[in-house]
């Protein structure tokens, strides 16, 4: 296998990926090779990742439970404050049982892994997430797209199915913030015999989520949040499934007890409102200014704030130009956005200032000319 070459040929096409050492916390501002950079690419939308209770409750967490859960769920490695955090989460999200996965990744692989059986076919949003479409190739139902979030597109290939199916969806986009329409989805789903899932990592924690009767829910842990792990949402019967029959549920190790000890910090302070406060008031602020300065923002109202740039070296090299100012906005290019709408994905956290906001945006403005 020729690794070489085909690295250089990603380097070429500017699909070539690279990591940025962090050193130190996830924050609002961060430090990458001694250079001190405001982060606008992180999805710590509610800057709970290194909030001071948060991490205060996570080193209690560890003093109680220690370091690593030891096992499987179904072993010996659930643990009550594993037990309590899904029984917090099925309480805020209304629902009768939750159920933790290690990874939102593994999660939505999860939901269609015990799925395999029950299903004839399955229709996406074209712009779902990656995980949502591995699992539906893992169980080898053919992947059908709809055009992204149009209900006409969905029903016209809905009416062409037979038998037991799935309607699947982002309810905040991951690329560009915008939102699904879950009570328009949920008829179809109704007219089709079908069951919708919805995967709210994004807006879990900042809007209020919308989960019809008898349909799937799915939100990470690793954003709003601020800790990481993922949970499935739903009625008793079908949690109780997905521990029989969920074969990325049963065959890996628990995350550690203390994040979900530090997790249960988290979901109260999302109750409490302030940093979901704060950080509705940086998107309201940024799409203001933005307007005011004629920066062409696609529409979204979460924290997403994309900016379609349409070519990867264009949005690698605006990027960079914003990189060389102290801010750090990543480029989103093909196979996570389609090839003609490559993008700036600007993220909005709480802990922003709007000094901040302002700067990023006159520093775009000036990279764009
Ligand atoms: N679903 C969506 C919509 C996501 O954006 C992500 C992560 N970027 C995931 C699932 C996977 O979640 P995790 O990072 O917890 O694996």
């Amino acid at each position: 296998m020729d690794f070489s070459n085909k690295l250089s040929d990603l380097k070429q096409q500017h699909l070539y990926r690279s990591r940025k050492v962090i050193d130190g916390a996830q924050d609002t501002k961060i430090v990458i090779d001694g250079k001190s950079l405001i982060n606008f690419c992180s999805n710590d939308y509610l800057s709970l990742a290194n909030h001071p209770l948060v991490k205060e409750t996570f080193k209690q967490g560890v003093d109680e439970y220690g370091a690593g859960s030891g096992s499987s769920h179904l072993v010996s490695g659930h643990s009550k404050a594993h037990h309590d955090l899904e029984e917090a989460l099925a309480d805020y999200t209304g629902q009768k049982r939750a159920l933790l996965f290690s990874t939102g990744y593994s999660a939505n692989l999860g939901v269609f892994s015990a799925l395999r059986d029950e299903l004839d076919w399955i229709l996406q949003d074209k712009l779902n997430h990656a995980s949502l479409i591995d699992g539906n190739q893992l169980i080898g139902l053919p992947l059908q797209r709809y055009l992204h979030n149009d209900i006409a597109s969905l029903k016209k290939k809905a009416e062409k199915q037979s038998g037991k199916g799935m309607i699947v969806t982002d309810t905040v986009f991951s690329m560009g913030g915008d939102q699904a329409n879950i009570d328009d989805l949920q008829k179809i789903a109704n007219f089709s015999n079908a069951t919708l899932m919805q995967d709210d990592a994004h807006g879990f924690g900042i809007f209020n989520a919308n989960i019809p009767k008898n349909s799937i829910y799915m939100a990470t842990l690793g954003k709003a949040a601020g800790t990481m792990g993922a949970f499935v949402a739903g009625n008793a019967d079908f949690i109780e499934f997905l521990i029989q029959k969920s074969r990325p549920y049963i065959y890996t190790t628990a995350i550690a007890p203390a994040i979900c000890i530090a997790t249960l910090k988290s979901l109260e302070l999302i109750k409490q409102g302030e940093q979901k406060a704060k950080l509705l008031a940086n998107i309201d602020f940024f799409r203001n200014f933005s307007k005011a300065i004629s920066l062409p923002i696609s529409k979204s109202n979460s924290a997403i704030q994309p900016l379609i740039i349409g070519d990867s070296e264009k949005a690698l090299n605006i990027s960079q130009k914003l990189f060389d100012q102290d801010f750090y906005v990543s480029a989103i290019r093909p196979p996570t956005v389609p090839k003609g709408i490559e993008r700036l994905r600007i993220t909005l956290s709480a802990n922003h200032t709007q000094n901040q906001i302002e700067q990023l945006l006159t520093q775009i403005k000036h990279a764009l000319q």
